[in-house]
């Protein structure tokens, strides 16, 4: 039986123009996909509706289109599918693998304070736990009263839940084995946002059949993560290719606020697509 064509995506979010390092990581997932006859697909990701703006999402759509890169389909834009992300945090609720955290950041400061030096994972400190322990009658009672909430993920009761370790393949180097515990309990849906990154990317990937990610090496501890919340909810395992990231001449990575490296400051200086393509490197 011959292999499936590959689905790639590129999946920006839209807080400022689209600079060099995304060409870079568009371009790789885009010549991943057309090398092989396969799908790319766009998507932004905008559930944080206080940092992303509309005109940012039309300025990548015609940035992307300037270089010379088309995609299948309509572009998801992740901001109209929020009733979609709160049917995967009711189904891991169901399963009692969610709990409400009503701590704000100064609380987890100060428990840190009190037990002692707080370990950092990927996405920051790790949090200590402290609404774990609360009963259902104190949650309940606590958002009677309209204090804010986030939803966090019981890692540890979700690791529970699985048979064996999770791993990922990486492309060319193979099986990585994955560590979500890192994280600690990861927020899956914010006080002021209901979703995050974690919980949008992974069931975004899901439905629309992605099987190679392409995104940078500062996204690859985030994958043992993408994988616990793939095997909870029964999803299929991409392919991940985690790809260098792109330095400015003093080896910082690029960021949208350095604005001569944003493609249509090049544009404007008088560069062509065959050239930006070329600054924006191989894989
Ligand atoms: N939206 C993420 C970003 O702009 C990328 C997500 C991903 O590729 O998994 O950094």
């Amino acid at each position: 039986m011959a292999a499936s064509p590959v689905t790639t995506r590129f999946a920006p979010s839209p807080t400022g123009f689209l600079h060099l390092g995304h060409a870079h990581s568009a371009l790789i997932a885009w010549r991943a996909a057309r090398g092989e006859g396969g799908r790319f697909l766009l998507r932004i990701e905008d559930i944080d509706r206080t940092r992303c703006r509309p005109e940012f999402t039309a300025a990548i759509e015609e940035d992307l289109r300037w270089l010379g890169l088309d995609w299948d389909g309509p572009v998801r834009v992740q901001s109209g599918h929020f009733a979609e992300y709160r049917g995967v945090l009711d189904a891991l609720a169901g399963r009692g693998l969610l709990y409400p955290c009503f701590c704000t950041r100064a609380d987890i400061a100060r428990e840190w304070a009190a037990i002692g030096q707080a370990p950092h994972g990927p996405d920051g400190p790790i949090y200590p736990g402290t609404c774990r322990q609360l009963s259902p009658a104190e949650r309940a009672s606590r958002i009677a009263a309209g204090q804010p909430y986030a939803l966090r993920l019981d890692v540890a009761a979700s690791l529970a839940t699985l048979g064996a370790p999770l791993d990922f393949e990486e492309v060319g180097e193979g099986r990585v084995r994955c560590d979500p515990a890192r994280f600690g309990d990861v927020v899956l849906a914010r006080k002021e946002v209901p979703a995050s990154y974690h919980l949008c990317v992974t069931h975004d990937d899901a439905l629309q059949g992605v099987t190679l990610v392409t995104r940078g090496e500062d996204l690859r501890p985030a994958t043992d993560l993408h994988r616990l919340l793939q095997a909870l909810m029964g999803w299929p395992a991409p392919r991940y290719r985690h790809h260098r990231l792109l330095t400015g001449p003093d080896g910082k990575r690029l960021a949208k606020r350095d604005g001569a490296v944003a493609l249509r400051a090049l544009r404007e200086a008088g560069r062509t697509p065959e050239e930006v393509c070329a600054l924006a490197g191989e894989g």
